[in-house]
């Protein structure tokens, strides 16, 4: 036996959510966004859940390379386009769709032109606000015709700072308007929208969307109370076992630091499952952590987390679940405990903990 920790990742949870981005999104075709490793997710998975989508979108070519050779044939779009001038090839090879964002990236590409033999799609990035990657308003349609006339083929794309706060909705409006104003009179389809203005700016989709964390059930805003009722289903469950049970008498304390101090004579539950494996260690007391009911398949109850998390275990007050015992099952997080949930009591969001679920933890796709 190996030691009792898994990731399942539920292939039919992607099906919903994809489903869930077209009811929101009809008239838009579907980047799936797969950069890191599929948010924790893997490519295998991706590849079986989301396979219906448009195509991916990624940021690293050899994860191009890896979707190829696992029989992906539908588009493949580098986010980030190019790192280096010599990947040209490659991409070309692949049949990537390429973003451009710099006048470098331009340059490579009017110097490659003459070995282009099928027509490279390519997503002309703008920087309407957001101020991280993109060609500036004014640079833009320069940057198009230059590219149109050297043979490629033109989409335009921008990306959002703030469609996840629902108090900045102008922000969003404004970012809009300057992308519209500066494409007018461009031919080309447009891509704008991530998961949060999927979910929440729906005058803002554009002819490509491209969903990430709401692909994976989670929230763009990292509270759950946000996507609560938005119909998406949680695609990993991070689950583990107790491997012992210590029994505390009121005043004694737990783990490193002794953070955590028994109120009352109380049972505790030591769960295989720690920070190296991706569990935050800056979870506070009080996370909601699912413990089986080891009488009744499926049913359990949601123990709080007590004492600081280790590299290897974490600890739960048993409190409120007498019959758990060694084997019971707990889910760390998935559809009993949204990842978003564990992530707000660590001072982070959804995103990085999927991330950095790690190597050791063995994947299951089901
Ligand atoms: C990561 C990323 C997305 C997806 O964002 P989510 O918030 O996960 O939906 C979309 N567009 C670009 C350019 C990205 O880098």
């Amino acid at each position: 036996m190996n030691r009792p920790i898994l990731a399942s990742i539920h292939t039919q949870a992607f099906q919903h959510n994809l489903n869930r981005v077209r009811e929101l999104a009809p008239e838009s075709k579907i980047w799936s966004v797969i950069k890191a490793r599929a948010y924790g997710h893997t490519f295998d998975a991706v590849l079986k859940g989301l396979e219906s989508t448009d195509g991916f979108a990624l940021l690293d070519i050899q994860d191009a390379v890896c979707l190829r050779e696992h029989g992906w044939q539908g588009r493949i779009l580098l986010l980030e386009g190019l790192f280096h001038e010599n990947e040209i090839d490659l991409a070309q090879e692949l049949h990537c769709d390429l973003v451009v964002h710099c006048e470098t990236q331009i340059e490579w590409l009017e110097r490659y032109a003459d070995k282009v033999h099928k027509p490279i799609s390519v997503f002309l990035k703008m920087n309407t606000g957001m101020n991280r990657l993109g060609l500036k308003p004014e640079a833009y349609r320069t940057a198009f015709h230059r590219l149109h006339s050297a043979g490629y083929r033109l989409h335009h794309m921008t990306h959002f700072a703030n469609a996840d706060q629902m108090d900045r909705k102008p922000t969003v409006d404004a970012q809009q308007e300057l992308f519209n104003q500066t494409i007018e009179g461009l031919d080309g389809p447009t891509s704008l929208a991530n998961s949060a203005a999927i979910l929440w700016h729906r005058n803002a989709l554009g002819d490509w969307v491209r969903p990430g964390i709401m692909l994976y059930g989670a929230s763009p805003t990292g509270l759950y109370a946000d996507i609560e009722h938005a119909h998406l289903q949680a695609v990993m469950q991070l689950h583990s076992e107790i491997i012992d049970i210590q029994e505390l008498q009121a005043g004694d304390r737990i783990g490193y630091g002794g953070r955590y101090e028994a109120p009352e004579p109380m049972r505790v539950g030591i769960v295989a499952c720690g920070y190296a494996d991706g569990y935050p260690r800056h979870a506070k007391d009080g996370t909601p952590v699912w413990v089986g009911d080891s009488d009744k398949v499926g049913s359990g109850i949601i123990c709080p987390l007590v004492g600081r998390v280790s590299m290897d275990m974490l600890t739960v007050d048993l409190r409120n679940a007498p019959h758990a015992k060694i084997g019971s099952v707990v889910e760390l997080w998935g559809d009993k405990v949204p990842v978003d949930q564990v992530a707000q009591m660590s001072n982070t969001i959804g995103y990085e903990l999927l991330c950095a679920v790690a190597p050791r933890v063995p994947v299951k796709i089901i």
